[in-house]
């Protein structure tokens, strides 16, 4: 149980993983603000919390921008107290082969996931150090490890695991853990993009996806937001610096 309400941001959270944390952590009685591109599809996320008697706002921010994520920030702040709970978790998949990979395909999937963690990072970190608290949860993944196809996705969520173990270095002493989870397949909009990607049926992919995993499932959101909830929980201060695969099975 939270001892204080703790205000948090869950970026990328109009839906799929990140609205499932966010509506996690507003039930565990966080205050939560919901960051995503088009304030209006935040809707869903912050009504579910507000119709359970939760506490949630929306804000529009592209997590690449700085000026717009300093200007959320501190609208956050203003509106809901000091956030000392990050989970930075705005995504995107821009899939191609390397020859076949645009220069823009690349910034765009390593500015979203690296800078806009980093940037959201450095926005919020001062008020967890004037707090003595913070809890900074980053969405890595599986394919950290190297998949056919993402060649900028695998290379920003391993960067992600060493800004992760970087952050838990620097912010320990200010009472601030820093994780990262690495989901295996997840069923989103993101992994049903995948599928339409590839002219298969997001239900064969699935299927697939299953074949290989030690539980015989595929992912869904509220897995990952159990991790979320636990390295973000007041009782986690002990554990930093960690990557935890979150895939039904180990990883190599
Ligand atoms: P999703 O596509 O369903 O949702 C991603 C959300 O991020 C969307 O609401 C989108 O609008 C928002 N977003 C994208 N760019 C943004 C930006 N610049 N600023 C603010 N918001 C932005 O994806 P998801 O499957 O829920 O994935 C969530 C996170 O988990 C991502 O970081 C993703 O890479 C990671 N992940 C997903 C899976 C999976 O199988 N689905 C596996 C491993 C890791």
């Amino acid at each position: 149980m939270n001892t204080k309400r703790r205000t948090a941001i869950v970026t990328g959270a109009a839906r799929g993983i990140g609205a499932a944390i966010a509506r996690r952590l507003a039930a565990d009685g966080m205050a939560v603000a919901v960051i995503d591109l088009d304030e209006s599809a935040c809707a869903d996320t912050t009504g579910s919390i507000n119709d359970a008697g939760g506490t949630a706002m929306a804000l529009a921010a592209d997590v690449a921008d700085e000026a717009a994520v300093n200007k959320a920030v501190a609208g956050v702040a203003d509106a809901l107290g000091p956030p000392t709970v990050l989970v930075n978790n705005a995504g995107v998949t821009r899939d191609d082969l390397l020859f076949k990979m645009t220069a823009q395909d690349w910034d765009t999937v390593v500015n979203v996931h690296l800078r806009g963690s980093f940037l959201m990072s450095r926005a919020v970190q001062g008020h967890m150090v004037e707090a003595g608290f913070g809890r900074i949860v980053n969405l890595s993944s599986t394919s950290a490890l190297g998949n056919r196809g993402q060649a900028n996705y695998a290379a920003a969520k391993a960067g992600l695991q060493g800004f992760t173990k970087t952050l838990a270095i620097e912010l320990g002493r200010y009472g601030v853990t820093a994780n990262a989870i690495a989901p295996g397949f997840i069923e989103t909009e993101m992994t049903a993009a995948t599928a339409q990607r590839l002219g298969m049926d997001f239900a064969d992919l699935k299927k697939a996806a299953a074949d290989q995993i030690a539980v015989g499932r595929t992912g869904r959101p509220d897995d990952i937001a159990h991790a979320a909830a636990f390295l973000a929980g007041e009782e986690a201060g002990f554990v930093s610096g960690q990557v935890l695969y979150v895939a039904g099975g180990p990883t190599n």
